[in-house]
């Protein structure tokens, strides 16, 4: 017979967010797939678990996946978790829940903190619909086409992002996207947790002066039916631009950037920009 595929959210900081169902299915497992299993070994020894290990990660993970799939074939139980938060949101586990749901193999969940959905009820931002965006790419082809496809997206988007690409990527969104509200919510059920709710603009001030620290979740309102109309001003052009200003780049590569999205003549914004 079958055994199962149990997939187990664990913290995302607090401990005391580890569930009792959770404690119970890992100690049912007969073996764990662990993202790090560095990582997993501090939470198992925190609640007295002692389990074989097996390390599924993004670059092991169809290899390992279709070892695991035949080994729950044979009738064994694996419980998979990552290091923190639900699996497969952000994280492996997604191609082995669909390798198992094709193999017919039980899959069952022991919901745990998830930090997106956690964020999101503390932004104070709509949460009737939203979407979530995941980490946005590095390579910058990719990138721009997704931040392209969010322009006019209305529901309120959800982005992971690290802290030290944090100022890039506000950057990045009140370019494509102008300025909008946003949530900045940061270390989740830890002793530094915190939610800046402001604009990408003063975001970007603040961050610029102030560098953060920590995990962080970006929550971002949707885009307003008057925005698709785009009553932008020249005026909200120039602030845009001067929020774009770093060493890297020129007043010049600036003010044509800005003139592409907004529509405006780059020799305005420059002027704009110069005059200060
Ligand atoms: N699967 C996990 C989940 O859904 O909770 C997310 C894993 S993803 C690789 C890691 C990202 O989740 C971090 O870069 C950060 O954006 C977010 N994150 C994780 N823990 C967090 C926390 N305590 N506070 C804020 N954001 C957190």
């Amino acid at each position: 017979m079958n055994g199962k595929l149990i997939v187990v959210g664990t913290p995302i900081g607090n401990l005391n967010d580890m569930s009792s169902r959770a404690i119970e299915s890992l100690k049912s497992a007969d073996f764990i797939a662990a993202e790090d299993t560095r990582v997993t070994v501090k939470l198992l020894n925190h609640f007295g678990i002692k389990k074989p290990m097996i390390s599924y990660f993004e670059h092991n993970k169809y290899q390992k996946g279709l070892y695991i799939r035949d080994r729950i074939l044979a009738g064994e139980t694996c419980v998979l978790v990552s290091d923190a938060g639900m699996p497969a949101i952000s994280d492996p586990g997604e191609e082995l829940v669909a390798q198992c749901a094709e193999a017919g193999i039980e899959v069952s969940v022991v919901p745990g903190p998830c930090a997106f959905v956690s964020a999101l009820a503390v932004s104070g931002l709509p949460t009737g619909r939203f979407t979530f965006e995941g980490f946005l790419s590095v390579t910058k082809k990719n990138r721009v086409a997704h931040l392209e496809s969010i322009k006019k997206e209305p529901r309120t988007m959800v982005f992971y992002e690290a802290p030290h690409k944090l100022l890039r990527t506000l950057k990045d969104l009140l370019f494509a996207l102008g300025n909008r509200k946003i949530a900045i919510v940061r270390e989740l059920t830890k002793i530094h947790e915190e939610t800046v709710r402001t604009t990408l603009q003063d975001a970007i001030k603040k961050y610029e002066s102030d560098p953060i620290k920590g995990e962080i979740v970006l929550i971002i309102e949707g885009c307003k039916e008057e925005e698709k109309k785009s009553n932008l001003t020249l005026e909200d052009s120039i602030k845009m631009a001067q929020s774009l200003l770093d060493k890297d780049c020129t007043i010049s590569d600036v003010a044509k950037e800005v003139a592409k999205t907004t529509g405006f003549k780059k020799s305005d914004i420059y002027k704009g920009l110069i005059e200060g």
